[in-house]
């Protein structure tokens, strides 16, 4: 992660907001009670307990994660908090852009036993299951734990350059629910939605991404989430302006235009001295200065007009040369 971050400052790879999130979680150093609650969320999502059922009760736990901070920290947790002795493997991935995976392996069958329903696990049957959960999430910093380890092991969260989404893929309706509820818990509006049949726990709004990270203890992350929103929010604000006044300018070329071509008309076909002298004028003045707004032609007039005033003289020019149109068509 050094390379990475030295690489990072050189502008060689930029790493993704997700894993800078990540790696700052990871590194927050809490009570313990929060540190079993976090690994507790690491463990049930992503980890793997095999041997259930042997005869020796040989159980081996496996946590696998692709980020090497998180890999430290199932590590220094299993130490600090059940004095579970670990051993971590890579995988390295042949090609460049893949993530290595990382497996933090504990054979302690006994502890392990011991261990497993303070993580709110149980084993039996050949499988592990959610066990009792209550004592483990009691205390709101604990929950903020849980919630920061379920993120730690399913979660992401997009680049605030682009859309606002951050989720905790999970593998099943419980364990969604499960998440879900706690972020509610929090006031976060968490969402469910399935997909290729992973549940996902979402939430959208920039200002509630804000408040998960806060809540998950992902203060830098935050701050250059903010940044990145208010800078995204001024230039939409801009650009909304500039879209708003090209709208209103090409309306005002567009009807410019098209009073143009009905004033040559007239000219054309019944001659424009045979206006009254108001509507001369104006017809004159029009072709004058096409770039003209209503506002601009009034103060062009002599005497000067109100914009309400010209816009009923051109369309009464307008009804005009429409009716000698049609009289040329019948
Ligand atoms: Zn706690």
């Amino acid at each position: 992660m050094f390379i990475a971050k030295s690489l990072q400052r050189e502008g060689l790879i930029q790493l993704s907001f997700s894993v800078q999130a990540k790696d700052e979680l990871a590194r927050i150093e809490e009570r313990f009670c929060c540190r079993v609650a976090e690994l507790a969320a690491l463990v049930r999502f992503n980890g793997e307990v095999t041997g259930i059922g042997t005869a020796d009760k040989r159980l081996v736990l496996r946590v696998s994660t692709e980020n090497a901070a998180v890999a430290r920290k199932v590590f220094k947790c299993l130490k600090d908090a059940f004095e579970l002795p670990a051993r971590v493997s890579v995988r390295r991935k042949a090609r460049l852009r893949k993530n290595n995976r990382y497996a933090v392996q504990v054979e302690d069958g006994m502890n392990l036993v011991k261990a497993l329903p303070k993580l709110g696990l149980t084993a039996s049957a050949g499988a592990v299951k959610p066990g009792y959960y209550r004592k483990l999430l009691s205390r709101d910093c604990c929950r903020r734990a849980f919630l920061r380890g379920a993120f730690l092991a399913r979660g992401s969260v997009s680049s605030p350059q682009s859309d606002y989404h951050l989720e905790i893929q999970l593998d099943n309706e419980a364990d969604a629910w499960d998440v879900a509820e706690i972020m509610q818990r929090q006031s976060l509006d968490a969402r469910i939605s399935t997909r290729k049949r992973k549940w996902v726990v979402y939430v959208k709004d920039g200002s509630q991404i804000v408040d998960c990270l806060n809540v998950m203890g992902a203060h830098a992350a935050l701050l250059e989430f903010e940044n990145a929103r208010i800078y995204k929010e001024m230039r939409n604000q801009v650009n909304r302006l500039v879209n708003c006044d090209t709208a209103n300018l090409n309306k005002t070329v567009r009807a410019s235009v098209r009073q143009e071509e009905l004033i040559h008309l007239l000219s054309d076909h019944m001659g424009l001295y045979k206006l009254s002298p108001s509507l001369r004028e104006l017809a004159e003045l029009r072709l004058r200065h096409p770039d003209a707004s209503l506002r601009e032609l009034g103060e062009l007039a002599n005497p000067p007009l109100s914009k309400s005033c010209v816009n009923h003289r051109l369309r009464k020019l307008e009804a005009l040369a429409r009716k000698v149109l049609s009289g040329e068509n019948e």
